[in-house]
């Protein structure tokens, strides 16, 4: 059976182009390598908790922004089990005793800044207006059709964060608080293009949410709508050779067995991963070595805490701890030492409003830390590994305790992942946090578009856009729109 498109990787974005598809009309196969869908949207459960592994809030999902606007058209919106974040304090930062709260809504942001910097008043004026103006400038960001308004993306990918905050502050404090959401987008300091901060953080001061019980809603439900649309959905099955004629793709093999053929193929696994599954592909070299030669965002160590029942109060806001002064200096510690920060997240659960069962803290953590066991898998690394994130997990909650007095005693039990865990369940590079790093000093070679050197093959996921729930939804809408055009599909988006 020939397929009309094949779908390689159940991540979000590949979850969505199978939807879309399916929902047109076209015959889709989605391939998964794992018995789980949605890669960074997979839960895990342990002791009776649901911990998230890479979807720990949402932002635009308030009524006429644009995540809910898409999630119309998926069937989405009106099924999530979803909770506000506190609308005066979604994300905290923290420096040493000093907390800093980002309201929800753009005044109101205003005003709580201004309230801590008053000098800066114009800076944060800027700021403010700089978030709309780049948010206003996305053109699927806004559901209008390219041809409306000329997308400036290119003007935001060739200026840095860090340059930028510096050409509206003088206030190193202001600055580092500003950037202490950097860990939602990697952020490094020579590298971040003021597009991707801008985009992560306007779409969470439209509103932000959590998932109820776990973001792995959004892979069920897309799932079953998939199979309602007469998609095909393959789990367990790992795309092991990508395979072409003269001048196409034609197949893929998986498992290194059976064949799949197809008319167009998308891929939504990392770009480089995929590279190596496509050695003999009718290729331009450039384009190899071009997306070869892309660096990775950073990856993390996490922290999964199952806490006893009634005892850890919920928080509805996120913490970004920082230890050092400097945001940028995080990156920069010794494996002996205590992290220099952490990003904390406590998930709601549907057993008690009260009390928290799951909180998540993530940690940097340097590939190298874990490269001794680079040639392991999942369960059989063996006990150094063991005694390793041990080590970890230890130190982490050291410094918990420090900001948290008292959580240590309100745990019953944890468990951690590096960025190996990563790696191997969701296939990202070196287990890099929200994959390939775009670069302002050259946006041309570090931007990946959904349409590569082959007419049938396509790319979607969180390395064609923007990571994150909204980046990676505006990505599949743009993978999609080749295969069935930007005109009919937004008319469809805008109507759902
Ligand atoms: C720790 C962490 C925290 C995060 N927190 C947030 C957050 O709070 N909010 C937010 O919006 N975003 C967050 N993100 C980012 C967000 O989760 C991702 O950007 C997004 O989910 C990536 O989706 P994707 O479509 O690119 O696919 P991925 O999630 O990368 O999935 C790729 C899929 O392809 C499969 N695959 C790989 N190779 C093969 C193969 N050979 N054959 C078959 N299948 C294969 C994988 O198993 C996987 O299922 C977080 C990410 C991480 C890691």
């Amino acid at each position: 059976m020939k397929y009309d498109v094949v779908i390689i990787g159940s991540g979000l974005g590949g979850l969505q182009c199978a939807y879309i598809l399916s929902r047109e009309g076209y015959n889709v196969c989605l391939i998964e390598k794992n018995q789980q869908l949605g890669g960074c949207l997979q839960t895990f459960k342990r002791n009776n908790v649901v911990f998230d592994t890479g979807m720990h809030y949402i932002g635009a999902m308030d009524k006429g922004q644009v995540l809910h606007n898409c999630f119309r058209y998926f069937n989405l919106t009106d099924k999530l089990r979803l909770r506000k974040l506190d609308e005066n304090a979604y994300d905290i930062i923290r420096f040493g005793d000093r907390e800093y709260r980002f309201a929800m809504g753009y005044d109101r942001f205003s005003e709580t800044m201004t309230s801590y910097f008053p000098k800066e008043g114009e800076a944060i004026r800027q700021y403010v207006s700089k978030l709309k103006e780049i948010s206003n400038s996305a053109d699927l960001y806004n559901m209008r059709d390219f041809s409306e308004k000329k997308t400036r993306y290119f003007d935001y990918y060739g200026i840095g964060i860090d340059n930028y905050l510096n050409s509206i502050t003088r206030d190193a404090t202001l600055k580092n608080v500003i950037l202490g959401i950097s860990p939602s987008y990697a952020g490094v300091k020579n590298r971040t293009p003021l597009y991707i901060p801008m985009i992560i953080h306007s779409s969470f001061i439209e509103s932000a949410y959590r998932f109820i019980d776990g973001g792995s809603q959004i892979s069920d439900l897309l799932a079953e709508s998939i199979k309602g649309y007469g998609g095909t959905i393959l789990r367990k099955a790992e795309v092991t050779k990508f395979l072409f004629d003269a001048h196409s793709m034609m197949a893929v093999e998986v498992n290194h067995a059976e064949k799949i053929e197809g008319k167009n193929f998308i891929s939504n696994i990392h770009p480089k991963t995929m590279m190596h599954l496509m050695e003999k592909a009718p290729i331009r070299p450039a384009y190899r070595k071009r997306i070869t030669s892309i660096g990775d965002t950073y990856g993390v160590f996490s922290l999964y805490l199952a806490m006893k029942a009634n005892t850890f109060s919920y928080i509805n806001s996120n913490y970004y701890v920082f230890k050092s002064r400097n945001v940028w200096d995080v990156r920069k510690y010794f494996p002996d030492e205590l992290p220099k920060g952490y990003m904390m997240h406590i998930s709601p659960g549907s057993k008690s409003e009260k009390y928290a069962d799951a909180v998540i803290v993530n940690t940097y953590m340097n590939w190298n830390e874990v490269k001794p066991w680079e040639h392991t898998r999942v369960g059989n690394r063996g006990e150094s590994y063991t005694a390793f994130k041990q080590q970890k997990a230890e130190k982490l909650l050291e410094l918990l305790e420090m900001d948290f007095p008292g959580i240590r005693g309100k745990v019953d039990s944890y468990y951690t992942s590096t960025p190996l865990t990563y790696r191997d369940y969701t296939g990202t590079h070196k287990g890099s946090i929200y994959g390939m790093q775009k670069d302002y000093n050259n946006p041309m070679k570090t931007m990946v578009l959904p349409r590569t050197n082959l007419p049938n093959l396509f790319l979607t996921g969180q390395n064609i856009n923007v990571h994150g729930v909204v980046g990676v939804t505006i990505g599949s809408i743009l993978t999609c729109s080749s295969l069935i055009g930007l005109q009919p599909l937004m008319t469809k988006l805008r109507n759902a």
